[in-house]
């Protein structure tokens, strides 16, 4: 049987692009894809580009604050928003074209609508076209949830806070996530009054105990006002603005409310369910090490499938796919030791086992540093560093490292490649510092700080 396309992808983000670029321009596949938003996908268009922009565009009160310390005559005299998202929109675009282009020099035909799966071998476009392909990827990615609490519309989502018309005065953060934790810590950085509500007991569940306090304790030093153990109960429109009455009893008013509750699959209305492809209990497309679904014609990578859901996750899925079926190189996506880094202020990088998890396999030596970094203590500040490595009594070798401070992402992405070599305690401390620096720490911490 000869089919239109070899391959078709639905859904034009990080992972989806990689794979019908690999398997268009290196497998030799006839490939379409379908994007019914943006090309470019949640990562380019509406998360992780424009919200470091935002993190940097947040920076700079604090940072101007330090280069008066510092002896220069400077002062931040006001935030020009609408001028700010005319440039990150630009940028956006501009970044949507290199997508595009990409694409197209790989040989790969876009269509611009939504497409949705018909039959294993057939998909369906919003303007009725049908295309029959031999492989069909599912790269829809996933998108914000916010739980059906009363006034649950008077809320917005990380979708919106791109485009917001002005910057709010009070803004709520609800959750206590990554995405939730950054956007605390922007708009807080941008001169808005921050409230984030978070129904557990410390935010950034699942990261080191140690680091994510750290980060909780330095968040509230610089001015977001951290509630934990408290939700929202409902929302309501009142004179002065959007009412969160809270789990607390409290009823406090702001102009925004953002809510940052989790993101889930997108797979409403892909036809997916009635081909029979198993979802899981999230609508998540189960998926085996290669990617394939129930429907073997049928593949799905990046946070459709709900493993971990990064974007350079999704990419190497997409490529481990595309190499697999359309190079002949069988490969698998390899989930151990992934770093990542969550961009609050101060950043948390992280990779491998926090403390806790690592106690509960063996015994475990901890090593922390704890101190005032050289540029901002300078300038005044209290701000502290952690570096913390995590390392097992048994193997010696390094599970885990977790560094809160500036540019800990830049930092963890460096001890990740060691880590994931295997590196041994003893491999850092051999390795010679390079001072003055504040990554020094990670190879002059000599005794444990504790044995777990
Ligand atoms: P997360 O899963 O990280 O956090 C969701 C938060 O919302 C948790 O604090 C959770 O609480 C809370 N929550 C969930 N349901 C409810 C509810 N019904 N009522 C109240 N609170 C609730 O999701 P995010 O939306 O922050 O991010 C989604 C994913 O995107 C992340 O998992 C991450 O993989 C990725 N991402 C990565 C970034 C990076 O690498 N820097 C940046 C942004 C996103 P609880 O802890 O109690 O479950």
């Amino acid at each position: 049987m000869t089919f239109d396309y070899d391959l078709f992808v639905i859904g034009g983000g990080s992972g989806g692009v990689r794979a019908a670029r690999i398997a268009a321009a290196e497998g030799g596949a006839k490939v379409g894809l379908a994007e019914e938003s943006r090309m470019g996908g949640t990562c380019v268009i509406r998360g992780c580009v424009p919200k470091k922009l935002m993190v940097f565009a947040s920076e700079f009160p604090g940072q101007i604050e330090d280069a008066a310390a510092y002896g220069w005559k400077v002062k931040a005299e006001g935030f020009d928003w609408p001028k700010f998202r005319t440039t990150l929109e630009a940028e956006l675009t501009r970044l949507e074209n290199a997508y595009r282009n990409t694409l197209k020099n790989a040989g790969v035909t876009m269509h611009d609508m939504r497409a949705v799966v018909v039959d294993p071998h057939r998909v369906r476009l919003a303007n009725g076209d049908e295309f029959t392909a031999k492989h069909i990827l599912i790269a829809t990615g996933g998108r914000p949830f916010v739980p059906a609490i009363p006034g649950a519309d008077l809320a917005v989502t990380s979708n919106e806070m791109f485009h917001l018309d002005a910057l709010p005065k009070r803004a709520l953060v609800v959750g206590g996530g990554y995405i939730a934790s950054e956007f605390a810590c922007i708009l807080n950085g941008l001169g808005v009054d921050v409230a984030q509500y978070y129904r557990g007991a410390q935010i950034l569940r699942g990261f080191d105990d140690e680091a994510r306090g750290h980060v909780a304790n330095a968040m509230a030093a610089h001015g977001v006002a951290i509630h934990c153990g408290t939700d929202v109960e409902r929302l309501e429109r009142r004179a002065g603005g959007i009412c969160a009455i809270a789990t607390d009893g409290s009823e406090r008013e702001f102009d925004l409310v953002l809510y940052a509750t989790g993101r889930v699959p997108n797979v409403a209305g892909l036809g997916l369910d009635h081909l029979g492809v198993a979802l899981g209990s999230k609508g998540e497309v189960l998926v085996d090490d290669w990617s394939q679904t129930s429907v073997p014609s049928i593949f799905a990578v990046g946070d459709v499938t709900d493993r971990i859901n990064l974007t350079p996750v999704a990419i190497r899925e997409g490529h481990a796919f595309a190499d697999t079926v359309f190079r002949g190189v069988p490969t698998k996506a390899d989930h151990e030791l992934v770093a990542s880094a969550v961009f609050t202020q101060p950043e948390l990088g992280s990779v491998g086992l926090s403390e806790e998890a690592a106690a509960a396999l063996g015994k475990t030596e901890i090593y922390t540093a704890t101190f005032r970094p050289m540029k901002t203590l300078f300038a005044g500040r209290q701000d502290k560093v952690l570096m913390k490595l995590v390392v097992s009594v048994e193997t010696r070798k390094v599970l885990g490292c977790h560094i809160v401070g500036p540019e800990a992402g830049e930092m963890i992405q460096l001890a990740a490649i060691a880590i994931k070599m295997g590196a041994t305690k003893e491999d850092f401390d051999r390795t010679v510092a390079v001072h003055p620096t504040m990554s020094e720490e990670l190879v002059t911490m000599r005794k444990p700080t504790r044995v777990v």
